[in-house]
């Protein structure tokens, strides 16, 4: 099967999902391009092209290695190293040769410098096959990112080429055996030599790809301040001219329930030479703007595995026999399935809206990164995608994650007894499930993160923040000529709105009420405690809703979208309100 041209919901989002009008500008200014592009057409028929070829490879070799991989595991830790299996070289090798490792790294440096959005897809493509094999190359091109982004020329000019040839790779390294979502408390220290490089001392868990080649460690200076304010980012590399070993050993690879062909490894530094990236200090900061793309793109592996999952789930069901007919007939289960295939279909749409406000984002905050010169239009640009992508990010990583966990379940008893077998690829995908709602910040710190930001919005003017919902009710716009889909999308948004600024009431009031609008009145942390225990639902319900904002663009766009806004809007509508009721009787 091919992956993207067996697919038309990938087709049509591809063609109409993508701001391709307000991309493409940003990627080529004029034609012919260097790359031999006569016109934006031309542009888009090679991206559509490059998505069949991996369509076909992901739908073929990718998908055929991926049970043996899960069975036999990433390779092998010997010396200090990760040696890869028969099955992760092979990967290695057949992402080299089709040239899809650094699709959006500048030709320049051996890639192709298309957009984002494609290496996105391909992500998800990666994922419907396998979530291991699908992170492992994600660990080539981000990392070549990462040095195109934050190292001199010259290192860029002698790793990058490397990585595209699929000959290195690498790791981010944060997490400690006692630090994980509090990377406040980093422990790794670095000790600046004479010569102005840094000696890394320290060890770091979980980390995947960590005998890659290229690490970028996050570590504290010695004599820095505490916390997250005293981070600085390294760039540390396995093998150096001055050692004869490795500069940081691979102490082990983690036995896990799930995505046993990506390595997860313990990494020791002992001295360990390393270079500083950027400035001092600012490490969890450059962190956090790579988390950014980071959690979009675990996203689109969620997506990937509920694909996979849910794909199996409905051929099984249109197969297996029962009572006189196909599963799939049953009442229930056809009830059943039609949920499933909504919510992957719906969160397809909603990733793929995001990350067309992050590739406009990302091309120009790095234009701005590396030439601080954007016009006036473009700065107006970036300001609008940076908060669709602040918005959006925690919001996408929660809600496909938890959904790919959730319906990978669902896929297991689609399937009964069988499901629960590893000749079946569905227990696969739960067990692989697991790891993306983990790394890259788990589904607390992303419904914690979207929280903060309705607190700083609320408290930046509380006024403000709590009339809007009187003056903006949607009953105003009734006589506007609305479509049918923006009436239902703004009579949802309204009932959120209002049931939240009930709760955010109802937990931040401050007890006087000459305090009702000073901001740091509300802002108590007892009572900032008495809202945090809802940022789930809460992330919840806005997830949920900004996948109807996309499914009621998309259905103005084209009628024939109207289907899915419809079933989204019958599936989420219970949930919203069982949220509502579980901020009553919580409260
Ligand atoms: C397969 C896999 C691959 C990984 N790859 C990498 C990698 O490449 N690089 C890397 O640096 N790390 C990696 N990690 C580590 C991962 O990022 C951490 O496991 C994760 O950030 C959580 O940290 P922790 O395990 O220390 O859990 P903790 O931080 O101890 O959290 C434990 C529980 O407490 C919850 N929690 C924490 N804080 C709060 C809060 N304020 N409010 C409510 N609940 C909270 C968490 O959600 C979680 O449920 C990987 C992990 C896995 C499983």
């Amino acid at each position: 099967m091919n992956f993207f041209e067996d697919e038309q919901d990938w087709k049509w989002l591809f063609k109409n999902g993508i701001d391709w009008k307000t991309i493409l500008p940003l990627y080529y200014q004029s034609y012919p391009t260097e790359e031999g592009f006569e016109k934006p057409e031309d542009v888009i028929s090679f991206m559509e092209e490059i998505l069949n070829s991996t369509g076909a490879w992901t739908g073929g070799a990718v998908s055929q290695r991926a049970e043996k991989l899960d069975q036999n595991g990433a390779g092998q830790v010997v010396d200090g190293r990760t040696i890869p299996g028969p099955e992760l070289s092979a990967l290695y090798k057949e992402a080299a040769e089709l040239q899809v490792i650094g699709l959006p790294i500048p030709p320049e440096f051996g890639g192709l410098g298309i957009p984002t959005t494609i290496l996105m897809f391909l992500l998800a493509q990666l994922s419907r096959a396998c979530l291991s094999q699908s992170t492992q190359l994600a660990f080539f091109t981000s990392i070549a990112e990462m040095v195109h982004r934050f190292c001199d020329h010259e290192t860029a000019q002698r790793i990058i080429p490397k990585i595209i040839a699929g000959e290195l790779s690498g790791s981010m390294n944060l997490t400690e055996p006692g630090c994980g979502s509090d990377l406040g408390m980093i422990k790794t220290t670095a000790i600046k030599r004479e010569d102005g490089k840094y000696l890394l001392n320290g060890s770091k868990i979980f980390i995947t790809n960590g005998g890659g080649g290229v690490g970028f460690v996050l570590a504290r200076i010695k004599g820095a301040a505490e916390g997250l304010a005293g981070i600085s980012m390294f760039l540390c590399e396995q093998d150096i001219p001055e050692k004869d070993g490795p500069n940081y050993i691979v102490a082990k690879n983690e036995h896990k329930m799930g995505m046993h062909g990506s390595f997860t490894t313990e990494v020791v530094y002992e001295n360990s030479v390393a270079s500083l990236v950027g400035v001092e200090g600012e490490g969890f900061k450059y962190m956090l703007h790579l988390m950014n793309e980071a959690r979009i793109a675990v996203g689109f592996q969620a997506l990937g595995t509920i694909e996979g999952a849910i794909s199996y789930a409905v051929k099984y069901a249109n197969e297996r026999q029962q009572f006189g007919k196909p599963i799939a007939e049953l009442p229930l289960m056809k009830r059943n399935l039609e949920d499933f295939t909504t919510e992957r279909d719906a969160l397809r749409a909603l990733l793929t809206d995001t990350v067309s406000h992050f590739d406009i984002f990302q091309k120009l905050d790095l234009k701005k990164k590396k030439t601080n010169d954007l016009s006036k239009e473009e700065q107006v640009l970036f300001k609008e995608a940076s908060l669709w992508v602040r918005k959006r990010t925690p919001l996408v990583k929660y809600y496909a994650c938890e959904a790919a966990t959730n319906l990978s379940q669902r896929a297991i008893q689609v399937l009964g007894g069988y499901g629960f077998m590893h000749e079946y690829p569905v227990e696969r995908f739960h067990r692989d499930s697991f790891g993306p709602l983990l790394y890259e910040g788990t589904s607390q710190i992303q419904a914690l993160m979207a929280l903060k930001d309705i607190i700083k919005y609320a408290m930046k003017d509380p006024k403000r923040f709590f009339s809007n919902v009187f003056i903006k009710h949607p009953g105003i716009n009734l006589l506007g000529g609305n479509s049918a889909y923006e009436k239902k999308l703004k009579n949802s948004q309204y009932r959120f709105k209002k049931k939240m600024i009930g709760l955010i009431i109802k937990t931040l009031k401050p007890e006087t009420s000459n305090n009702l609008f000073n901001a740091k009145a509300w802002a108590t942390e007892e009572n900032i405690d008495k809202l945090m225990i809802h940022a789930e639902t809460l992330c919840q319900g806005l997830s949920y809703l900004e996948t109807l904002r996309v499914l009621s663009e998309h259905a103005q766009k084209d009628s024939s979208r109207s289907e899915l806004f419809n079933r989204y809007y019958t599936l989420i509508t219970p949930r919203l309100e069982a949220i509502y009721t579980d901020w009553e009787v919580r409260t």
